[in-house]
Formats: structure tokens, sequence, C-alpha cells
């Protein structure tokens, strides 16, 4: 759709300015929220939403008085393109702009420009927030909106809640020219993942990397390098990426999080994804960015970026 360049990691930079600094000034938020120039971005429950021509929905002040009347939480996501723009969270059945469509956006991978990717995902993962924390987790009370909507207060017991974002580690595990991967038991039959799972309290990156491919997998990893991250709004985590040495190569499924893991050379890969028994996760994603990098190190080799979206 469009000809401009893709970064490697969709959601990782908007480039827009969060306007963190205006969040507590009222009186500038009241005059945006009724200057006729303010964008809002409407999450529907736990859906992202698109215009009939497959652009982000962002609607202007006129346009948007209904679903902002209904809205659950309003909050001030930045500047955007030169607009100041609101997200807005609806119920899930809300009533909708005519020809609106409905998406978790993993389709708009590679298809919406990065700014609005990165809009988007933002924007969900703050409603998804306000959602699931509508009640003091201390005391049962109701909390309330603060700070432009990136705090929520507690009414009864004053307990202040953040926006929560979940470090999780996803790493390509790698021995000789070999590259660790492994099948979720609800995926396809062909399709293949770096390992990943959830920081643990008590836990440093290092520790949980280590921790998730032995109850994986069973092999045990000696040298990690970190290598970047990216916001994963499904539904607030933060995806740290390693590459790791794997020093044993026998594997066993211990934990029942994987159906299967393989070692796979790139020719086992590129020989894969072109007769269809391979699928990798999709191009934009930490996964498919570490096996990518990995793969194309050696001469020769480029990982087709089509091949495998669907
Ligand atoms: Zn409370």
């Amino acid at each position: 759709m469009h000809a401009q360049k893709h970064n490697l990691l969709v959601f990782a930079d908007g480039g827009f300015d969060r306007l963190a600094l205006r969040r507590a000034d009222d009186n500038w938020l009241e005059a945006q929220l009724s200057d006729a120039a303010t964008r809002f971005v409407p999450v529907a429950g736990e859906d992202s939403l698109l215009s009939a021509d497959g652009e982000p929905l962002i609607l202007g002040a006129h346009k948007a008085e209904a679903l902002r009347a209904s809205a659950q939480a309003t909050v001030l996501l930045g500047e955007y393109r030169g607009q100041v723009c609101f997200a807005l969270g609806l119920a899930p059945d809300a009533p909708l702009p005519a020809g609106t469509v409905r998406s978790n956006l993993r389709p708009q991978f590679g298809v919406l420009e990065d700014d609005a990717l990165a809009l988007l995902g933002y924007a969900r993962a703050m409603v998804h927030w306000h959602a699931h924390n509508r009640y003091c987790g201390k005391c049962g009370a109701p909390t309330q909106s603060r700070r432009a909507g990136h705090e929520l207060h507690c009414t009864r017991c004053g307990n202040t809640l953040y926006p929560r974002v979940n470090p999780a580690v996803i790493m390509l595990v790698t021995h000789g020219e070999r590259c660790l991967l492994g099948r979720q038991p609800e995926w396809a039959a062909n399709r293949f993942s770096t390992l990943a799972g959830f920081v643990e309290p008590g836990e440093n990156l290092e520790a949980a990397l280590r921790r998730e491919i032995r109850e994986e997998t069973n092999i045990r990893v000696g040298r990690a390098h970190y290598l970047r991250s990216q916001p994963w709004p499904y539904p607030a985590s933060l995806m740290l990426g390693f590459r790791a040495e794997a020093e044993s190569t026998e594997i066993r499924c211990n934990d029942g999080e994987l159906a299967e893991a393989r070692w796979f050379s790139r020719a086992d890969i590129a020989a894969g994804l072109r007769d269809g028994s391979l699928a990798l996760s999709l191009p934009g994603s930490s996964s498919h960015a570490l096996i990518r990098e990995w793969f194309e190190e050696a001469p020769g080799f480029v990982l087709s970026v089509t091949a495998n979206t669907r």
C-alpha cells in the first residue's frame, strides 16, 4: 500500500511526542479537549479500529462527539503528525461509524506506516490498562483517572496505579550453525518461533532467559547478549530480544508450553519456507527480526519477508 521503508520492529518507535509534561496541566488539557483541531483514536474493547479505506480511525472533535460521551477512558497520547491526540476507550459493543473495521493490528504489520501502528498500539495498551483497573486492587473501591489518563487513583484509600508493562525475554538460541525454534500446541503444524517467556519477580533478564530455555526445551545456555526491545500490546508486554548460545543440544520439552522444538540450519529454514513446511512469525515481530538477522549473517542467505505473511 505504501512505498515507505518499514522498521525492523513494529510498535517500537512512533517518533511522536507523548507530551508527558502536559499531563498534569489541567488548563491545557481542557483547552485541547474543547479544540476542534484535536483528534481522537477510539479503541472498542480489545479491538483497534480502521476506517473503511484501511487507514487508522482517527476522528476529528465533531465526529468523535458521540463516542466521547460514552467513552470509559480518555487518555492523552501526544502529538501525532502535528495534532494532539487522545485515545478513547469504548465498550466492546459501542456503536461505531459506518464502515469501521475492527482489527488486532497483526494484518497491518508492514501495511500501515510505522508511526500509525505505534500510535494504535499505544492506544490499545492504555485503553486495556484502564479497562482492567476500574477498581482498586487494595480495597475494591472504584478508581478515577488522573494526569490525562496516565494514573488511576483510588477514590477510597488513595492508592495510585500506574500503567503497567510486563517484561518478557525473547531469544534466538544458537548452536554452531543451527538455531532453536519451538512450536506452541495451539499453532499450525508448520509454525515455529523463537522461545519467549515472562520475567518473574526476583529474577533478572539473564536468569529469566536461562530458566525459560531450560523449562521449555531442557537446553542449557551459556553466553547471552541483549539486542533490542519492542512494546507488544497483546496486551501489555515489553519484549526484550536476546541472542543466546546453547551449551547442550538434546531437546526435551519439559513444561508443556511447547508442542515441539527443533534445531534448524539456515538451509532447513530456506527449504521449509520454500515448500511451505515452515512458517515464521510475522515480519515486524521480535521473533521474525531475531531469526532474520541471524539468517542473513551468512553470505548468500536472504530471508524473504513476504513468503510467510498471512
Ligand atoms: Zn483503594
